[in-house]
């Protein structure tokens, strides 16, 4: 670890081996962020520290900033549960997950502090760069789950952490918000569902709605309706720009390692 961050141990027995060992390295590459939704920090650590519980996190983050590491990172936490990215379900297979204590809006959903804010920076920051997460990579709950879940909420700072180099979050176009009010035509509901699911977030007949609130909370936090409005059909159509120019970058880059690859070995 790299980070500058004092991270505490608090060993979860619930954890298990990230599927197949005998082909070599686990794929770790994508970190998705909770919140607790329970009343105090030392409450949500104790039930992901309890057998009965079946659920875990690898980390989790205090409202004062204190970081507890659960899980090693080359085992399953069970954080997800059914999940579902980018056609890919499952994703405590692949994943890291933090746990990022607030009561959530069960229990009184509030800000989340600036020292707790500044030692998840630390901790995604250093798990994105030693994992090499791609930004298209880096969720909330909710975007994985958005029939079950509401975490880490539209207060959660994606804006920032995005400053810091950790996700996506394109600044919005000003010319957007005029469009908040309107409906859309049959053609832009279309492409507008579409731009959701290349985005990744799981859509199917039924389940639009939630998949736009997630969306929305995310990336239009000043309200998520689960409406397809103007404004948010923009936004879409944004995001989904950004998501493939990360996605081209990834591919360059890779095109790039195997370069220098075919040269070592040549
Ligand atoms: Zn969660």
């Amino acid at each position: 670890m790299n980070s500058g961050l004092d991270i505490r141990e608090r060993p979860s027995p619930n954890h298990d081996a990230r599927g197949d060992v005998v082909a070599g390295t686990p794929r770790i590459d994508m970190l998705v962020l909770h919140y607790t939704g329970m009343q105090s920090g030392a409450a949500a650590l104790d039930r992901l520290c309890d057998p009965a519980a079946k659920v875990s996190a690898h980390y989790v983050v205090e409202e004062d900033g204190a970081v507890w590491r659960l899980v090693p990172e080359e085992r399953r936490a069970w954080h997800a549960g059914v999940s579902h990215w980018l056609g890919e379900s499952g994703l405590n297979l692949v994943s890291i997950g933090v746990e990022i204590v607030n009561p959530g809006h069960e229990w009184g959903y509030r800000p989340f502090p600036e020292p707790q804010m500044t030692s998840v920076e630390a901790l995604c920051r250093d798990i994105q760069a030693r994992r090499r997460i791609p930004a298209h990579r880096v969720v909330g709950h909710s975007d994985i789950a958005p029939t079950r879940k509401s975490d880490p909420g539209e207060l959660f700072d994606w804006p920032r952490l995005a400053r810091a180099g950790i996700g996506l979050w394109p600044p919005p176009a000003p010319e957007l918000r005029s469009r908040r009010g309107r409906g859309v035509g049959v053609v832009e509901r279309a492409a507008a569902l579409s731009d959701l699911a290349r985005i990744g977030y799981q859509v199917e007949p039924g389940n639009e709605a939630p998949a736009l609130t997630a969306f929305q909370r995310r990336y239009r936090p000043e309200r998520w309706d689960g409406r397809l409005d103007g404004e948010t059909a923009g936004r879409l159509a944004e995001v989904r720009q950004a998501v493939e120019a990360v996605q081209a970058a990834e591919e360059a880059a890779k095109r790039d390692r195997f370069r220098g690859y075919q040269r070592r070995v040549n």
